[in-house]
């Protein structure tokens, strides 16, 4: 889809706005095919953070994956300094809104659901983390509400370092006013993110997806520092097998070398028989 222009799409609804702009649901004029758009105002950014919004957006451009949200195409509309950036459409939501709804109804998920998600994000991550021709593409903002599902409640990994470029202008102070619950041990540290902070990352939203709380918390920061260094954390509910549990646990070592990084996960007993399941 290249070189579309503003008056190739309709905008026809606001699905919400988020810390750097707005999400559209949008109509393709010429076939009706639906996608979304996010309009991100580049008015007050300096040189260099546009040029890394420039560059972060080729990059997505080259992510094709069906467990990753597609990015089709970005329109620079100069009259009001706003970049809009195409993408696919994901009907069945995010993983934060179905955690809050299963809090609120006091239902837990099914754990086939669970796998499921563990699954697919795994494999989203593998292509991000494996790229051959450069460096491995870290998604750093690995939460639930950047997991979105298709209609048939298949995972696509979404916003990916587009949260990062805008992170270094308004910055950090702005992206954790809420409490950065999965946040790694590595990174509470100070030690430089890396491909296994996503595996942490990853570990926490499976752990809240089975127990609807993170798998640490605290009322202030210093305590969840310590929390998450300590590395300890009660069972997911029972209903859940030793299976999943030990799996989710294994993501959840709080040594960097004992965490199992994409290919480890793959190769993991419980995960393969899982995955056949799955086929
Ligand atoms: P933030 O992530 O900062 O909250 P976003 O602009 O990413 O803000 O998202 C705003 C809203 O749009 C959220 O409710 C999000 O779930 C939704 N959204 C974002 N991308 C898509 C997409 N590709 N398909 C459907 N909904 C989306
Ligand atoms: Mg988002």
């Amino acid at each position: 889809m290249p070189y579309s222009t503003l008056d190739d799409f309709e905008p026809l609804s606001t699905i919400g706005s988020g810390s750097y702009g707005t999400c559209k649901k949008i109509r393709r004029k010429k076939d009706g095919k639906i996608y979304a758009w996010k309009e991100m105002d580049y008015g007050s950014m300096t040189e260099s953070e546009k040029q890394m919004l420039v560059s972060e957006v080729n990059l997505l451009r080259e992510l094709k994956h069906k467990h990753i949200v597609r990015y089709y195409d970005r329109i620079i509309d100069r009259s009001n300094t706003t970049i809009y950036i195409i993408m696919e459409f994901c009907d069945g939501g995010d993983l934060a809104t179905l955690i809050s709804r299963c809090r609120k109804d006091g239902i837990y998920m099914e754990e086939q659901f669970v796998w499921k998600m563990l699954i697919q994000m795994t494999l989203a991550l593998q292509e991000c983390h494996r790229r051959k021709n450069g460096k491995a593409v870290l998604h750093r903002d690995l939460k639930p509400a950047n997991i979105f599902l298709d209609i048939d409640k298949n995972v696509k990994l979404g916003d990916f370092g587009l949260a990062r470029v805008l992170h270094h202008e308004t910055s950090f102070a702005k992206t954790y006013v809420g409490t950065p619950y999965y946040m790694s041990p590595e990174l509470v540290n100070n030690m430089s993110y890396n491909e296994k902070s996503d595996i942490w990352s990853m570990g926490c939203m499976l752990y809240e997806l089975c127990s609807l709380h993170p798998p640490f918390t605290a009322s202030n920061q210093s305590e969840l520092n310590k929390k998450i260094c300590m590395g300890e954390f009660n069972r997911i509910p029972i209903r859940y097998s030793s299976d999943l549990n030990e799996v989710i646990a294994k993501l959840l070592r709080v040594e960097v070398h004992r965490r199992p990084g994409i290919e480890g996960i793959l190769r993991d007993q419980r995960i393969q028989r899982q995955q056949q399941l799955l086929e």
